[in-house]
């Protein structure tokens, strides 16, 4: 087993994960979960964590790259998989031949992948994506009858339709309702009921349940990050926060008032005071936009004060703690506990950036419902195939 020395880890929570999957299982009724695991899991180790959802009953893993999904193939994940993203003409047969769904984003995307496909192998399986004012890819609305007619005349095996919505997770609906006007207008138009129709992001599949058609796309709350604010104010279920990040103290000294510390010396000392380094830094994600983001150290809340170097930073202490105590830098420790969102706020973002910005120096460790000994770590270069 690989073991890592530096103290900085994420420990990624697969009970969470399932019980949040279990969640959106019984609100979706009778529609399945798609599970989305690009980004590596949005930042969670796309294997583990396909892994378990698939332990718990999901059948279609999403991934926005043609390598993500053949990574997902070569670790020996036979739950079928879906390219939510462009997929270029060199990947056709590969798709055929591994069994990977692409999506056809246009039709100019079909009548190049038409040209691209192998007779001999099994017929390449196609999502047909259709853009109702997210403008990013898809077919047009008004092209919707000539891509279905294309694909009802060649040999590719018509599996799915989706869209995706802008602003489901906002409370102004205007963009959204004009969405779902387009999309009802394209469903009219489909006659092959064993086509798999899916339209929800995490934040429709909360807010809109009546939308729920044959599957919601559940992305960043299977990790248990609501999506927004405004979706979290209105959900009426709890989510389970799956990553937590922590580290331990590495030095401990007391710096004298007057004092500056760290590159540039912008931060001064007023009085005395006791000072940690804890080995993690922006090349570990911890971006310099985090200084003065507080931190868990024996139950209280502390900042991180002067600049955050590449692999260190530095905290101040109200007392002496000894090198090996336990800092929590995401998640909870005693009473206390620090969301995803206050490092969102902080850095002037979105929840979705934080775990993907946390770069593969910081070892994802895996806790709870793991049949597998090999997902206890997860290898820092897993996207390398
Ligand atoms: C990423 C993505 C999702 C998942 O969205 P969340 O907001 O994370 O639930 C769903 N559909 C598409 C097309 C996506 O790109």
């Amino acid at each position: 087993m690989t073991e890592f020395y530096r103290p900085t880890k994420a420990v990624i929570s697969l009970d969470a994960i399932k019980k949040n999957l279990t969640a959106f299982q019984e609100k979706s009724g009778r529609s399945s979960v798609i599970a989305v695991v690009k980004a590596d899991a949005y930042g969670h180790g796309m294997l583990a964590v396909s892994k378990t959802l698939i332990e718990n009953g999901v059948q279609l893993l999403a991934v926005a790259t043609p390598d993500e999904a053949l990574y997902l193939r070569n670790q020996e994940i036979r739950a079928e998989i879906l390219v939510l993203g462009a997929t270029p003409a060199s990947f056709i047969a590969v798709a055929q031949r591994r069994n990977i769904i692409v999506t056809a984003i246009s039709l100019e995307w079909l009548s190049m992948a038409e040209k691209q496909l192998v007779e001999e192998l099994d017929s390449l399986k196609i999502h047909l994506k259709i853009d109702t004012g997210m403008r990013r890819i898809g077919v047009q609305t008004d092209e919707v009858e000539e891509a279905l007619d294309f694909i009802a005349d060649h040999d590719f095996s018509f599996k799915g339709i989706f869209t995706h919505f802008a602003t489901a997770d906002e409370q102004d609906s205007s963009l959204f309702d004009q969405q779902v006007k387009a999309l009802n207008s394209v469903l009219d138009k489909l006659d092959d009921s064993s086509v798999m129709v899916h339209v929800s992001n995490s934040a429709a599949a909360i807010m809109h349940p009546e939308l729920a058609c044959d599957a919601v796309r559940v992305g960043i709350s299977l990790y248990g990050i609501a999506p927004s604010p405004y979706v979290e104010q209105a959900m009426d279920f709890k989510l389970h926060p799956a990553l937590s990040l922590e580290t331990e103290i590495i030095h401990v000294k007391k710096v004298k008032a007057g004092e500056t510390l760290s590159y540039g010396a912008t931060y001064r000392v007023e009085q005395d005071q006791w000072v940690a380094t804890l080995p993690i830094g922006y090349a570990d994600g911890m971006l310099r936009g985090l200084q003065g983001q507080e931190v868990l150290v024996a139950g209280q809340r502390v900042p991180i004060i002067g600049r955050i170097c590449m692999d260190q930073c530095m905290i101040r202490l109200s007392k002496k703690l000894p090198v090996g105590e336990k800092v929590q830098l995401i998640g909870k420790q005693g009473k206390r506990e620090i969301f995803i969102d206050e490092w969102a706020r902080k850095l002037e973002t979105i929840p979705y950036e934080i775990p993907c910005i946390l770069t593969k120096r910081v070892p994802r460790v895996y806790s709870g419902a793991v049949e597998n000994s090999d997902l206890s770590f997860h290898k820092p270069d897993i996207m390398v195939r």
